[in-house]
């Protein structure tokens, strides 16, 4: 087992609430092990760069309040190529670093996964808002993005009621409709559209038209940016077929704002519990594997059964939201 004396950490892909306090915990659990540590500015373009920092208790202080990532991310396709993840062991090398800690979702975590396999010591830390990482039922930012949502849901519902309107939502999640299935669940929506099960315009028409037969003063479709029918598709085909939905409808889509905001507590006592794992896997000398939350554990599950494997949305949740929808 190679010995580590010093490890790099770095946050990568999509920002996510959260990222902060997994960095402080990575950098004081290696601290408390001797171990020097290095941040690694943007992602993996910083590796490639070697815009490197050394990391010390105090330089981890007061960032866990913080949303984003003090470290920086970017997107960086040039990485899919091996003669640039080369280059970014040959810097990982020339600063002496021994083990490397990715903090990331889907694409960061595939990075990951083709440097473990170039024979660096890697270790990933489940952290994307979107929540379709597989080994990790829920991972560091989920829980700030959908209260996020929430918040705003809760706040159009009050002036949808005000003027008899429809509301489509539109929520981020990529091709994962986990985000949107529980703000709609949380947020009693009429409809929640998802990639997992699509839905025609006709029917979330139906669904609306069906709310406004009933009486009521509002009514909510959640939509998943993924769907195949996303709230600017169903906005155009509610408007080609004025009158089918009852309600006078409005479109809102939440985007990037979702990403933003104070880390909740629940996000940062994951961020702390996973980068504490993920210096605690690497102490067991384990590599290549991701540091993730099931069944309320901090678990290791290998990158190889990570990377490529799609993330199923509990079947259970879409009967309940489909009962609660009525
Ligand atoms: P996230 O990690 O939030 O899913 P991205 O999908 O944008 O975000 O991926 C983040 C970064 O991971 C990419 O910019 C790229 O540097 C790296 N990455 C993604 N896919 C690969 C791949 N197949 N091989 C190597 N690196 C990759």
């Amino acid at each position: 087992m190679r010995v580590i004396k010093r490890i790099a950490v770095l946050t990568s892909g999509g920002d996510a609430p959260g990222m902060n306090s997994a960095i402080r915990a990575v950098t004081r659990c290696a601290l408390a092990q001797e171990w020097d540590v290095l941040g690694v500015r943007r992602g993996y373009a910083g590796l490639v760069e070697d815009e490197v920092e050394p990391l010390t208790g105090r330089s981890v202080s007061n960032i866990m309040q913080c949303g984003g990532t003090v470290l920086g991310s970017a997107r960086c396709p040039e990485f899919e190529a091996e003669p640039t993840r080369r280059q970014a062991l040959r810097n990982l090398q020339q600063n002496r670093i021994d083990a490397l800690v990715v903090i990331g979702g889907n694409g960061s975590q595939t990075g990951a996964l083709a440097l473990a396999e170039m024979g660096l010591p890697v270790v990933g830390v489940a952290s994307t808002i979107d929540n379709d990482l597989a080994g990790s039922e829920v991972t560091i930012g989920v829980d700030t993005a959908l209260n996020i949502a929430l918040e705003a849901i809760d706040r159009l519902k009050t002036t949808a009621s005000s003027h008899q309107r429809a509301f489509l939502v539109e929520v981020m999640g990529r091709k994962c409709g986990y985000l949107a299935l529980m703000a709609g669940l949380a947020g009693g929506a009429e409809i929640v559209v998802i990639p997992e099960r699509e839905t025609s315009p006709a029917e979330v028409a139906r669904q609306l038209r069906a709310a406004y037969e009933r009486g009521k003063r509002h009514a909510l479709a959640v939509v998943a940016e993924g769907a195949l029918y996303d709230a600017a598709k169903l906005d155009a085909w509610f408007r080609e077929h004025a009158g089918q939905v009852g309600f006078d409808t409005r479109t809102t889509t939440l985007g990037h704002v979702q990403r933003g905001g104070t880390p909740t507590a629940f996000d940062r006592l994951l961020g702390a519990r996973l980068g504490a794992g993920a210096v605690a896997a690497l102490t067991r000398g384990e590599q290549g594997v991701l540091v993730g939350l099931n069944e309320g554990k901090v678990t290791t599950t290998p990158l190889t059964e990570v990377v490529g494997v799609p993330k199923i949305v509990d079947p259970e949740l879409f009967r309940l939201a489909s009962v609660l929808e009525k």
